[in-house]
C-alpha cells in the first residue's frame, strides 16, 4: 500500500462532531505509519467525560482491533480505573499516535507531529477537566519536553486552564511490578481530584 492511497488531506470542518473527526481520521495517511497500520486506533469511551487518559500509541492488540489499550496493558489499566470507580464509560482513551508504530517502537517526532491535530480535536470536543498521560510519551507530548516519569508523575500542572497530571504508563507497571504502589497513589490522587471537581460542580 502506498501512502498516496490516503487522504492526507485537512482536518477541515471536523472538529463539529465525534463522528466526523472520526470519519476523517480513518482516511489519514499523514505519515507513513498509515502504510503498515491494519487498523487505525481513534479512541474510545465517554464522549462528555470529565477525565481523558492518553496513551502512546496502539499495540499489536489494539491495531488488530481498532481499539485503544485492549492488551495486557489495557487489561491492567482497566483494574487500575476500577479502583478509583471509573470505567471505560466513564472516561475517554486516545493516544498520542493513532496508527501502531512497526515493532512498538516509540513514535517518530513527524509521526506525534503529524497526529497532534486530531489530538487536539478530540480534547476540544470532550472538553475533559482532567488530562491523565499514560507514560512518558505522552507527558513529553502534552506536559514538557523534559519530563521524566520517574521524577515527575503525581503532580499537577496547569495548562491553558486545564489540570495535566502523568503517571506511569501500564506496560512499565507490566514490566517492573515495584512501582505499582506509585502509580497506585497516583490513581488515588486522580480520584481525589475528580471527587473536588464533582463536590465543586454539586
Ligand atoms: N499502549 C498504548 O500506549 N496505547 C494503547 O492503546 C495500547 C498500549
Amino acid at each position: 500500500m502506498d501512502i498516496t492511497e490516503f487522504d492526507t488531506g485537512a482536518f477541515g470542518e471536523s472538529a463539529d462532531s465525534f463522528e466526523k473527526l472520526k470519519s476523517d481520521c480513518q482516511n489519514c495517511g499523514r505519515c507513513d505509519l498509515a502504510i503498515t497500520r491494519k487498523n487505525l486506533v481513534f479512541g474510545m469511551g465517554n464522549e462528555h467525560a470529565d477525565i481523558l487518559f492518553i496513551g502512546e500509541g496502539p499495540g499489536e492488540t489494539e491495531d488488530l482491533e481498532g481499539l485503544p489499550f485492549v492488551g495486557k496493558a489495557g487489561q491492567l489499566l482497566d483494574v487500575m480505573l476500577q479502583l478509583i470507580g471509573l470505567d471505560r464509560s466513564t472516561v475517554y482513551i486516545a493516544n498520542i499516535v493513532k496508527c501502531r508504530p512497526p515493532q512498538n517502537r516509540d513514535p517518530k517526532p513527524e509521526e506525534k507531529d503529524a497526529c497532534r491535530e486530531w489530538l487536539n480535536r478530540q480534547i476540544e470536543l470532550v472538553q475533559p477537566e482532567i488530562i491523565v498521560c499514560l507514560g512518558r510519551i505522552a507527558a513529553t507530548a502534552l506536559i514538557d519536553e523534559n519530563f521524566k516519569i520517574t521524577r515527575d508523575h503525581g503532580q499537577w500542572f496547569n495548562i491553558d486552564g486545564r489540570k495535566y497530571f502523568a503517571t506511569y504508563h501500564p506496560s512499565a507497571l507490566l514490566r517492573d511490578e515495584s512501582k505499582r504502589p506509585e502509580a497506585f497513589a497516583d490513581f488515588r490522587q486522580i480520584r481525589a481530584e475528580l471527587r473536588k471537581l464533582r463536590e465543586a460542580d454539586a
